[in-house]
């Protein structure tokens, strides 16, 4: 299918013939200089004068504080639906969503491809997590599979979306929904999953939990949301988690506080509010950066992205690719992968591994429940992943292009000397 790309990159070499450029893990020159990429979250003055705002406050951490309650209703009013509580954590929102629906079985659903944070509150409820594979179609759970796991002992079936993807499943939410489970989605990573993006309709669930941390598109610190339609839930959040003070800023102590605590912090809320401001114009810049950088690249051997960014919905917190080692000469495992990301890194592209294990790995309460070769998806994924990270205003199509100059750089390696070059990388 797909070619080795562009030309070879070429230069002169001393005796006035044409050798591949070096290769930066092998001691060539960088494509990318250092100190040319932004890293989120792409600090602004604008954000510290946010910060010395609250100081001036002189109120730190109250929930009433009119700094969150503007972020809350502004957040609200940009998803176009829903109503939102800010709360400590994107992990503190999870607790809560899950914490209330606790009633209705002792089991959670979720996908085997998923983040600590998603799936830590699960247990700390005291459930039990239920794992199933993903879809390599849409890299998020495979709602055939979920529902083949749906009974009246579960509770609600957790959507993890990752790295800014949309997990639509419309028949895993309806499945759910015959059978009175509750639908959670973990939208920590994929902010624009809280606004219309089901062919105009809002997703179906029942809450939506929402990251604020300092990696996430609002990149504001330590802060989460519960967002849903549910009025008790609004409630609830403010019964678990507020124990010496309300909202109508009365001093009550509350004799059914579970303690939680889970206030929001105000210096967060404060960055938080000028972000979701920009949001739109945020979300566009990234959507444009990876659809630009994958039509840069496409034409290469062997790589794919994790779902397709020219579906304009999608929240892009990264470019997540993967690669496939058999169209590149390699044996299936990691070894392909690992080649290109320490290849791309030298050569200054921004690239990460994401998680190498299943999630259960990450806990250990429950890993020697599970086992990694029932779920053959999640590990093709976890061995071929890699994500590209800063896509992110400032950075625009100029750092987009010299990205993909990396990315032809190393294929036109690869293709000269195949996978015996990432011998040389190991020991280089
Ligand atoms: C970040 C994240 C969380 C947890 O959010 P925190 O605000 O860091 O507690 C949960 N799930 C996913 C998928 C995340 O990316």
């Amino acid at each position: 299918m797909n070619g080795f790309g562009a030309p070879e990159r070429k230069t002169r070499n001393a005796q006035g013939s044409f050798a591949v450029e070096r290769l930066a893990i092998f001691g060539g020159k960088p494509v990318i200089p250092r100190g040319r990429v932004t890293p989120w979250p792409a600090a602004e003055k604008k954000h510290l004068d946010a910060l010395r705002g609250v100081v001036d406050s002189g109120k730190y951490h109250r929930v009433n504080h009119p700094i969150v309650s503007d972020l809350e209703q502004n957040l609200a009013r940009w998803t176009g639906k829903w109503q939102v509580r800010a709360v400590g954590s994107g992990t503190a929102a999870i607790h809560i969503e899950l914490d209330y629906v606790k009633e209705r079985g002792e089991q959670v659903v979720t996908a085997a491809l998923n983040w600590p944070g998603a799936v830590g509150p699960i247990t700390i409820n005291g459930l039990q997590p239920v794992f199933v594979d993903v879809d390599m179609s849409v890299a998020g759970i495979d709602q055939r599979a979920a529902a083949e796991r749906f009974n009246p002992d579960v509770a609600a079936v957790l959507i993890t979306h990752l790295f800014g993807n949309n997990v639509l499943v419309p028949d895993g939410r309806h499945a759910a929904r015959a059978q009175g489970i509750a639908v959670i989605d973990d939208i920590c990573q994929s902010i624009a999953a809280a606004k219309a993006i089901v062919g105009g309709s809002h997703l179906d669930a029942d809450a939506l939990a929402l990251s604020g941390n300092g990696a996430k598109h609002l990149g504001a610190g330590e802060l989460g949301f519960v967002i849903t339609e549910d009025a008790d839930l609004i409630a609830h959040v403010d019964r678990v988690s507020l124990s010496s003070s309300s909202r109508s800023g009365a001093r009550i102590f509350s004799p059914l506080s579970q303690g939680y605590n889970y206030r929001p912090n105000v210096f967060s809320s404060s960055i938080a509010k000028l972000r979701v401001t920009e949001m739109d114009a945020q979300l566009e810049i990234r959507r444009d950066n990876s659809n630009l950088l994958w039509e840069m690249i496409s034409d290469l051997a062997g790589i794919l992205p994790l779902f397709d960014p020219s579906d304009c919905d999608h929240s892009m917190l990264n470019f997540p690719l993967r690669i496939e080692p058999e169209a590149l000469g390699f044996a299936p495992g990691p070894a392909a992968r690992d080649f290109v990301v320490k290849s791309l890194q030298a050569e200054g592209v921004p690239i990460c591994v994401w998680l190498t294990k299943p999630v259960f790995e990450y806990l250990p309460e429950i890993r020697n429940n599970w086992n990694a070769a029932d779920f053959p998806n999640t590990m093709k994924i976890l061995h071929t992943m890699f994500y590209v990270s800063e896509i992110a205003p400032p950075n625009g199509s100029e750092l987009m292009h010299l990205y993909a100059d990396a990315f032809h750089k190393v294929w036109s390696a690869l293709h000269k000397q195949g996978p015996e070059i990432a011998a040389g990388a190991i020991s280089g």
